[in-house]
């Protein structure tokens, strides 16, 4: 069980580290056909609260993953998350943007989003 364990979270892993941008989870099931869904969601949580990726919530709702560059144990990230509305792919603008609230406000989660036309979209 546990090497089974072990297993696919190496394969969600190296998924992550080859995908240079966000993923659903759908995408993820449909990829790792050898782990079923229950498996593959518990890994994401995991991996989200171990600081290895981030997630991003779609201006239509839906969850994309990305994974951490610099986080240890606490994320540590603002930056926009951009959403091509050709090609529809998703990815994290590595831009650290300082947000101002006022004070005695804190900050638990951001989740800023972008859409618009990438930079290969817009050449073509
Ligand atoms: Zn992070
Ligand atoms: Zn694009
Ligand atoms: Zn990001």
């Amino acid at each position: 069980m546990l090497k089974r364990n072990t297993k696919s979270k190496q394969a969600v892993l190296e998924l992550f580290i080859s995908h240079q941008y966000g993923i659903k989870p759908d995408e993820l099931i449909a990829q790792l056909p050898d782990f079923d869904k229950v498996t593959i969601y518990r890994i994401l949580n995991s991996f989200l609260e171990d600081g290895i990726i981030h997630k991003a919530v779609s201006d239509d709702g839906s969850s994309y993953y990305f994974i951490c560059k610099s986080c240890k144990e606490v994320h540590y990230h603002s930056h926009y998350h951009f959403k091509c509305s050709k090609c529809q792919k998703v990815e994290c603008i590595e831009k650290e943007i300082e947000i101002i609230i006022p004070q005695n406000y804190s900050i638990e989660n951001t989740n800023l989003w972008i859409t618009g036309i990438c930079e290969k979209c817009n050449k073509h």
